[in-house]
């Protein structure tokens, strides 16, 4: 094919067929681009069928540098790191990489509801999607969750779209606009992708608010120390929606005498007890969630009632069983130290806590604190735990170590809890040197805490 030929097709290459590649894939081919899908690893049975039923050519178990290096565009899956040698090449000779969000962003007019942030993305989404389905909204799940956006957008357009953003994906995001932006917190994670330098993984998550204009909003924990020193410096144009656990200045939404009060734009107040999301992290969840539909022009009614009837997501905090006076909670998702920092913190009974897993570069000095007044145990479990020896064993806490596998690991917490203690699985580290991910790993902890 001759490339300089004026009137043939935009190429656009997908690297990464999982659900938003595929998504990707379909709604490229729709919009009339020669499409080509590569995936270095095996293709899942349902994306093939979705790529063949759309006639799109793929690729699977490699990448062939010479249907890649010839699109005029490309669409990287977030797994793929930046440095991968196929996406430096890409770089080098000055071709265009997006995220699948960034290209579903052109073909709609609906309004984006974004949220991101190291903790809490997935409960927030979630509950924000909730309360405007439950408001009979036309909504979309997407993201990091849920259908992808691109496949929504080709074949299922809605009004709006909650839309959960990863580093990862903002990453590669440039022209794209959030009408809502919803910033949770920033603390160390995926380190391991960001060259161990904060700032650039701080960078890709301000990237929300990029694009933003006074007609949008900008939704954010007041009490961030990163986020109030990037706004300082970025000078956003967007509206702010500061919220915070108290009231103090600033914030237009907070707790206060057993209420929980959002300002603006429209005053509405409910009682905290009411709501279905517990512990301090989890309010934040929930007045990021109010603000949102609060800016949507959802009552007050649905919003409160959608705040208390939401059911919660798996595998964060998750109530498993009581056995034998013993409590079981699976918080599997706490995939970094500072998520299992807020799981401890609103722990009321005496803990045994199972951490491990791949480290991603943690810090554990975060959570030292709580370990030394709320754990009355310690249970390692991964395929090497000495940096969790190193850093926990001269708490002098009793502490066990398991390498094989769950069922062990449940066993041996098990043992180490008395009447009255909670076990919480808040591992600190991703799950992959032992279980296929976090809900394998959540889903095996379930399993064998229900035969014990
Ligand atoms: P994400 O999608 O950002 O990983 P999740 O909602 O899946 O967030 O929750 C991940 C972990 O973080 C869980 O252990 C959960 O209990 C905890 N968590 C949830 N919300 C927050 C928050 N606002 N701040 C800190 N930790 C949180």
């Amino acid at each position: 094919m001759n490339m300089d030929t004026p009137n043939r097709k935009k190429r656009i290459a997908i690297l990464g067929a999982g659900e938003s590649g595929a998504g990707a894939a379909v709604l490229a081919s729709m919009k009339g681009f020669d499409t080509f899908v590569s995936d270095a690893s095996a293709i899942k049975e349902k994306y093939k069928t979705q790529l063949n039923d759309y006639r799109i050519l793929w690729e699977e178990g490699r990448h062939t540098e010479a249907l890649i290096l010839n699109a005029d565009e490309v669409i990287k899956s977030p797994g793929i790191p930046n440095d991968a040698p196929l996406i430096r090449q890409l770089k080098a000779q000055g071709t265009p990489i997006i995220s699948e969000i960034e290209f579903a962003g052109r073909y709609t007019r609906a309004k984006m509801i974004c949220i991101t942030g190291s903790n809490g993305k997935t409960t927030t989404t979630s509950l924000i999607y909730h309360i405007f389905k439950s408001a009979g909204l036309n909504v979309g799940l997407a993201g990091n969750i849920g259908n992808s956006l691109a496949l929504q957008v080709a074949t299922d357009q809605h009004v709006y779209y909650v839309i959960e953003l990863i580093s990862f994906q903002l990453d590669n995001m440039y022209d794209f606009r959030a009408n809502f932006a919803v910033l949770l917190n920033i603390t160390p994670d995926h380190m391991d992708r960001y060259d161990h330098d904060m700032q650039k993984y701080v960078d890709a998550k301000f990237r929300i608010t990029q694009n933003q204009t006074a007609d949008d909003a900008f939704i954010f924990w007041n009490d961030d120390p990163i986020i109030r020193r990037e706004l300082a410096k970025h000078g956003l144009k967007a509206h702010l929606y500061p919220f915070a656990a108290v009231k103090e200045d600033g914030a237009i939404a907070y707790a206060v005498d057993s209420e929980i009060v959002i300002n603006t734009p429209v005053a509405f107040n409910m009682e905290q007890e009411e709501l279905a999301l517990h512990g301090t992290h989890n309010l934040y969840n929930s007045l990021a969630a109010g603000i949102s539909a609060n800016l949507a022009g959802i009552g007050k009614t649905c919003i409160r009632r959608a705040l208390s009837d939401f059911k919660g997501v798996s595998h964060r905090l998750e109530y498993v069983a009581a056995v034998r006076g013993v409590t079981f909670i699976n918080d599997s998702k706490a995939t970094n130290v500072n998520s299992c920092w807020y799981a401890l913190q609103s722990m009321k009974t005496p803990v045994v806590l199972i951490l491990g897993g791949t480290d991603k570069g943690n810090d554990y000095t975060e959570i030292a604190q709580l370990v030394r007044e709320k754990c009355s145990a310690l249970l390692f479990l991964g395929t090497d735990n000495t940096k969790l020896h190193a850093f926990f064993d001269p708490m002098g806490l009793p502490t066990a170590e398991v390498n094989s596998g769950m069922k062990e690991a449940v066993d041996a917490a098990y043992r180490l809890a008395k009447r009255g203690d909670t076990v919480l699985l808040s591992p600190c580290c991703a799950s992959f040197d032992l279980f296929k991910n976090y809900e394998d790993r959540g889903d095996q902890f379930k399993k064998y805490v229900s035969a014990l």
